[in-house]
């Protein structure tokens, strides 16, 4: 089982998005964004993990999906302010960490 493991992972960098299967470029380097789960004990997928690359493009069409999901879980609360999800998960921009702009 941890042979398998590894060698998935080792062939991950050369696959490409998981979503769209292109090669995301900036620069030189190839760029991609990791959307990753590990289910343990109590959960209905126990015992299964998940590892995808998205490109740019795919990682900011997920996040948008996200921030829908987030709105039609909170939509009918009092406080809940829809500006604030244009920043979901941004952590760090132009090289400033703030932990509080999850
Ligand atoms: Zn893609």
């Amino acid at each position: 089982m941890n042979m398998i493991r590894e060698m998935k992972c080792t062939t991950t960098a050369n696959r490409g998005c998981d979503a769209c299967r292109s090669n995301s470029t900036a620069g030189r380097e190839l760029q991609f964004a990791t959307l990753q789960a590990d289910w343990s004990q109590g959960s209905r997928h126990k015992g299964e993990t998940y590892r995808l690359q998205l490109c740019e493009s795919c990682f900011f069409g997920t996040l948008g999906y996200v921030r829908q999901l987030r709105r039609s879980h909170h939509m009918f609360e009092e406080d809940y302010d829809a500006s604030a999800d244009v920043r979901l998960g941004l952590i760090v921009e132009d090289g400033h960490c703030d932990e509080e702009k999850t």
